[in-house]
């Protein structure tokens, strides 16, 4: 038995592990296709399961196929668990002799599937999701078992050795399994608060020190590009008058004018406290100091609304530089946007100023 199961183990670790690399950047854009490969690969590990089974008679194997159609219908739904199953069916029909036996095998096996697939849609925890799946799977295959072996001491003994097989593989599986989706859970939070701004939404200074070397990487080919800095003037004013909340609402109504302003946000920061920084591709200077003026009128007439529902006119001063070479130093660059900044402040506020 000890061998039997460590070639399980083995699989499933191996077939666990691989699922974890396929669907660690899971998206709602790709829940659809996910379901499909998940089903797909849980098939396969059912099927290589089968194949290292154990011949307990000429016609009976018991094995931890059905731990193959738990994980499909766990972390993918109906859709996951009935590919799978069939999958597991037709490989049963297809490497064994067909009899009315093999029929009966492969259309348990397709029954599992969608009724663990409907179980996974109960509003239960996920233990006890897991732990109804584990009984009813275990249950229909050990009924099974009744059917095609008649002797009553034999068919305890092999049952006893199932359910044993059954209750470690099940304790194993749940463990990784869980183990290895909470550590991708963990992976893409922290790579969404290590990208994008906590309060706004938009992306973070980090991500703006990174797309500045890439940009200027990749420019070497394509030419110029624009930079923005853009900060709210007498900020502090704001949070001494109506409060650190109120700022907070500012903020976040600013950055989704910047948002509704660039339908490619991908460029838009959030640098500082009330500083922000746009990248433009392939713009001239020029132009960045109109699409400065345009985004600076915008907020200047914008209604913000505060935390108590009363409206207030905010303004904001922009630094408007383009870079000089395709090789610049991204440090030289930012310095130039930050002359025209101060240049914008120093006049008087609610201006853009060039450096270019
Ligand atoms: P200036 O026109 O010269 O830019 O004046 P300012 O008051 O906007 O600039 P200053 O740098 O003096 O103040 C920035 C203020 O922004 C100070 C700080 O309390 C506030 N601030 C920074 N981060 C946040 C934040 O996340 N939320 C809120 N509510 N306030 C913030
Ligand atoms: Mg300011
Ligand atoms: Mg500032």
């Amino acid at each position: 038995m000890l061998q039997d199961l460590f070639v399980h183990v083995c699989i499933l670790v191996t077939f666990i592990f691989i699922g974890g690399v396929i669907f660690k950047n899971t998206s709602e854009n790709t829940a659809k296709q996910n379901r499909l490969i998940l089903g797909l690969l849980t098939g396969v590990l059912g099927t290589l399961l089968m194949a290292f089974s154990i011949q307990v008679d000429v016609e009976t194997i018991i094995d931890l196929r059905h731990l193959a159609i738990i994980i499909a219908a766990f972390f993918g739904g109906l859709t996951s668990s009935v590919i799978c199953a069939i999958i597991i069916a037709l490989s049963r029909l297809i490497f064994s002799p067909l009899s009315s036996m093999m029929l009966l095998v492969a259309f348990t096996s397709i029954s599992i599937g969608i009724i663990l697939g409907l179980i996974s849609k109960l509003k239960i925890t996920y233990k006890s999701k897991w732990s109804i799946m584990i009984l009813v799977s275990t249950l229909l295959y050990t009924g099974l078992l009744m059917i095609r072996i008649h002797d009553v001491n034999n068919y305890l003994q092999i049952v006893i050795y199932y359910w044993s097989l059954s209750i470690f593989g099940n304790l194993f599986t749940y463990v990784l399994v869980m183990y290895i989706s909470h550590s991708n859970f963990l992976f893409n939070e922290y790579k969404k608060q290590a990208t994008f701004d906590f309060l706004t939404g938009l992306k973070n200074v980090r991500q703006f020190d990174h797309d500045m070397t890439n940009l200027k990487l990749s420019n070497k080919a394509k030419g110029q590009f624009a930079l923005m800095l853009l900060d709210i003037d007498y900020f502090k004013k704001i949070n001494d008058t109506y409060g650190h909340q109120a700022g907070d609402f500012i903020l976040k109504q600013f950055a989704n004018i910047l948002r509704g302003a660039f339908p490619e946000q991908e460029k838009v920061f959030r640098i500082g406290g009330e500083e922000f920084s746009i990248l433009l591709l392939n713009t001239k200077c020029s132009t960045a100091v109109l699409v400065g003026e345009e985004i600076r009128k915008k907020v200047e007439n914008h209604k913000f609304i505060l935390p108590d529902l009363k409206e207030i006119h905010i303004s904001i001063s922009i630094g408007v530089t383009i870079n000089h070479v395709a090789d610049e130093s991204k440090e030289d660059i930012i310095r130039r946007a930050d002359i025209a900044l101060y240049e914008a402040k120093k006049s008087g506020r609610n201006r853009v100023c060039c450096n270019c």
